[in-house]
């Protein structure tokens, strides 16, 4: 039998999470390598050409919180143009119903604000959809909005952990897409694609990975896969981790998927803006029209809506983004939207979901999956972070951290 490869530090995942701990572990001297199952890096950060001669972002394409965001500076220092327009999420009602109808929602959202604020404290959590006001006018919209920031519905978001949320509300873009910026980030590392992690024995003295091409060691490892995929057993862990498990399952990974359409003609003429297909139901799509100004219309779908839309095949999701659109700009506009690239995130096997979600009593699950076990295995990735979770500069962060907890054992004080 082969002797299997021997590392101070192996990481499983080469999203932003595994890039970020590879970089500073490398960079501390350590041997590391990072396994990855698919041919590409990036993870559910995914920079793709399109027909339209733009990279488009099929997972994370905001640097939200941009102000203190790790990958802002790292878009700097590595010649990465920042498209600094603020999206116009908060603004949109009074285009689609007019300023009544957005006075009436901003201060339903205030509300809705201060409800939270109040459950929190609670000693007790509950879901989101607890806190709808009974009846109220845009108690759909909400859950919509919900199925595009949680990917789930507000009945599956637990109140205090979307209170655990901050950001700083600056949100900026690469042009060249967030991908392609976690990519040129990872050039040079010791990434090894197309290697699937099963099992990860830490039961002896070093850690034995085994994958699918042989068997590796190690004194320390940081797993960053999804929370959906640690809750289905898709790495065995020897001896079990029932906490894990068990937190995994408490923070599932909702979906939000995108579609891509071409925009053929000048109309319509603005650019950068966000609309909503319909404010009264919670099946609806977000729709970016010309963002960076390019002839194109970005779809994005959450929640039930995006699982079943991403079942029905590219196509259907289209069609439904087409109908949307052609409710708001009328029928004319149907013969210039085109495909030219979609998701499907949820049934994606190395990721099975878009961004972890706290179920109602779960808020906690963070800090435990975040929690080290014998000071050698560790859990990174978006899920981990209590406050910025969901995001790519959360993958960064508690990637980091783990790492540097891992220096300060595996590397003698100079
Ligand atoms: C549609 C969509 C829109 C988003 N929008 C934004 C946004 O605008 N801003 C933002 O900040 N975030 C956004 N996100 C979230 C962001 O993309 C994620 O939070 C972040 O990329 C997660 O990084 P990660 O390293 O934690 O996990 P991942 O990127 O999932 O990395 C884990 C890696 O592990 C690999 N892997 C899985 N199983 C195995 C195995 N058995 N063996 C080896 N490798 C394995 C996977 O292939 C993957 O590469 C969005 C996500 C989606 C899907």
């Amino acid at each position: 039998m082969a002797a299997s490869r021997d590392f101070d530090v192996v990481i499983v995942g080469a999203g932003a999470a595994g890039i970020a701990a590879c970089r500073h572990l490398a960079a501390a001297k350590l041997r590391v390598v990072v396994l990855e199952a698919r041919d590409r890096i990036g993870g559910r950060a995914w920079t793709v050409p399109t027909a339209i001669g733009k990279p488009i972002d099929l997972g994370c394409e905001w640097l939200h919180s941009a102000d203190i965001n790790p990958w802002s500076e790292i878009a700097v220092t590595l010649g990465f143009s920042l498209d600094k327009m603020p999206p116009d999420w908060t603004s949109r009602i009074a285009i689609h119903h007019g300023e009544d109808a957005n006075n009436d929602w901003q201060r339903a959202r205030e509300e809705f604000e201060e409800a939270y604020e109040c459950a929190a404290q609670l000693p007790y959590d509950q879901p989101a959809s607890a806190l709808l006001p009974p009846g109220g006018r845009w108690n759909k919209l909400f859950d919509a909005i919900s199925t595009w920031a949680n990917g789930a519905e507000l009945d599956c978001v637990s109140v205090k952990d979307r209170q655990n949320y901050d950001n700083t509300s600056i949100n900026w873009r690469c042009y060249d897409g967030y991908g392609a910026l976690m990519n040129a980030y990872a050039a040079g590392l010791p990434i090894e694609r197309e290697t699937v992690v099963r099992a990860i024995d830490h039961s002896d003295r070093r850690i034995r990975i085994s994958t699918n091409r042989g068997d590796l060691t190690a004194a320390a490892v940081i797993v960053t896969i999804s929370t959906s995929l640690i809750a289905e057993d898709s790495i065995r862990f020897i001896p079990p981790l029932p906490q894990v498990r068990e937190a995994a399952h408490g923070l599932p990974c909702g979906v939000a998927n995108k579609c891509f359409l071409a925009l053929d003609g000048a109309n319509p003429p603005e650019t950068y803006r966000h609309l909503i297909g319909r404010t009264d139901r919670t099946e609806t799509g977000n729709y970016q029209i010309r963002p960076h100004g390019w002839p194109v219309i970005s779809c994005y779908f959450g929640g039930q809506l995006s699982l079943q839309l991403e079942k029905d095949g590219p196509e259907a999701m289209a069609a439904f983004g087409i109908d949307e659109l052609a409710g708001i700009y009328g029928n004319e506009i149907r013969a210039r939207l085109r495909l030219i690239a979609s998701s499907a995130w949820g049934i994606d096997p190395f990721a099975r979901g878009s961004y972890s979600c706290a179920l109602p009593g779960h808020a906690d699950d963070r800090a435990i999956l975040a929690r080290p076990i014998d000071d050698r295995l560790f859990f990174a990735g978006e899920a981990c972070s209590r406050d910025q979770f969901g995001t790519a500069h959360a993958a960064f962060t508690t990637a980091v951290s783990a790492a540097e907890r891992i220096i300060r054992i595996l590397v003698p004080a100079s």
